[in-house]
């Protein structure tokens, strides 16, 4: 493998940003493939019902179900999180993230196909400014792997490809507005771009005196995990930007060895490590697997970031849990996990300026003992006397301490 330094990068000759941009744009200027290119094992994907179940040992009675919900939104797994699937278990927590079931045709009331009604926040093709000082740029349309309870399954990805002439107009817009303050690469998952494309970028980024921070939202080094190769981690050791890369994994059986590695490499480029994750039926939905999973993505030097509440994406009606089990289960979790590695409960809410997390109802204070005036009169309150004593339930946090008050809305 060729090693190439952030500095040796700097010494590839460019004349201007359009030059370098129609560079980055043409597929051509890609080297050729090497073993353990992720680009080869991009491409090489299993992408067909029958594929997925011989792969993994399953009988044929699943093959109607993975038929239809494969018409709907197609099946894609890569070999490298295939082999991290037990064989011929139906039950595997990572095997149900891929595999198509029946129940994905149910057409379900108050399921809709864009929960999050991003649609009316991008000002350009590719560009969801929703809060006001980070934007959120679609920087590529596809995905290594299909997740069955994506809620941008429905997203109309094709309309948001940016072409070259219409990143030039983000940036424009980036740079006319000085509240932004930071970029998030997001997608489908942004490093399926090439690097060449994504080193362009991001450089272009470092040029706009206001930003301070590149943030990448990504599950490609889940997936692939050579995809933390020598041209990703140049270009992102290159830029002045503080870098936040925000993996997606939902279960600890998802991050092997390999996984570690490429996490421990984007850690020594300077990349400050979270992991943002969906609550699953049937794949994270208890105690037992949410501690596992926040103890191996510590391991890995990885701090658990958000824990998304289920959206009723249509197709996904058979991952839901319901906000009161998910309250329940982060109440749970709080005697399993040191503070720093809880995640946190949140729902995207159409119409506010930023996630709004989700917490049980307040609870009763428990019953402060008060001093008494003497031991002879223990009825007697010092503070307030005999005579102020409270009626019974007065003794309740007043509700602004839940500020957050999230409604259910499913
Ligand atoms: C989630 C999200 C962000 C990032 O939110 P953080 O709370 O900063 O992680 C930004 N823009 C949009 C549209 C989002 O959905
Ligand atoms: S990687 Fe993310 S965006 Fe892509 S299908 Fe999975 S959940 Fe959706």
């Amino acid at each position: 493998m060729i090693t190439r330094t952030p500095a040796s990068l700097h010494t590839i000759p460019h004349t201007s940003h359009e030059s370098r941009a129609s560079e980055a744009f043409s597929s051509a200027a890609e080297a050729p493939s090497a073993p353990n290119d992720w680009r080869a094992q991009l491409r090489d994907v299993i992408r067909s019902p029958q594929a997925l179940l011989e792969r993994l040992g399953l009988e044929r009675e699943w093959l109607p179900g993975a038929r239809d919900g494969h018409e709907l939104f197609a099946i894609r797994v890569p070999e490298a999180y295939a082999s991290r699937i037990r064989a011929n278990d139906p039950d595997d927590p990572l095997l149900r993230q891929v595999l198509p079931l029946d129940a994905e045709t149910d057409v379900l009331d108050g399921y809709v196909t864009d929960p999050l009604e991003e649609a009316e926040h991008t000002p350009l093709p590719g560009l969801i400014h929703k809060y006001t000082n980070r934007v959120l740029l679609m920087a590529s349309g596809g995905c290594a792997i299909n997740c069955r309870y994506c809620f941008r399954r429905h997203f109309p990805y094709d309309d948001h490809q940016p072409s070259r002439a219409q990143w030039q107009d983000i940036l424009d817009y980036l740079r006319a507005d000085e509240r932004i303050h930071e970029v998030i690469l997001s997608g489908g998952d942004p490093l399926v771009s090439p690097d060449k494309r994504l080193a362009w970028l991001v450089e272009s980024l470092g040029e706009i005196p206001h930003l301070k921070r590149l943030r990448i939202h990504t599950r490609l080094p889940v997936v692939i995990p050579d995809r933390v190769n020598d041209e990703l981690l140049g270009w992102l050791g290159a830029t002045r930007l503080q870098k936040v890369l925000v993996i997606h994994t939902n279960h600890a059986n998802e991050l092997d060895d390999a996984v570690a590695a490429a996490m421990t490499r984007l850690k020594s480029a300077g990349v400050t490590l979270l992991n943002q994750g969906v609550i699953l039926r049937g794949v994270n939905d208890s105690v037992e697997v949410q501690t596992a999973l926040a103890e191996r993505l510590f391991e890995c030097g990885v701090l658990p970031y958000y824990l998304h509440a289920f959206d009723p994406v249509q197709g996904a009606a058979h991952f839901a849990v319901s906000d009161e089990e998910a309250c329940n289960l982060m109440e749970a979790l709080l005697e399993h996990l040191p503070g720093f590695l809880m995640p946190r409960l949140v729902r995207e809410v159409p119409g506010r300026r930023s996630k709004t997390p989700l917490s049980k109802p307040p609870v009763s204070k428990p019953p402060v003992s008060k001093p008494t005036v003497s031991k002879t009169h223990p009825g007697v309150d010092a503070a307030t006397g005999p005579s102020a004593s409270s009626p019974a339930g007065d003794e309740r946090e007043p509700s602004s301490l839940n500020p957050t008050g999230i409604i259910a809305s499913a």
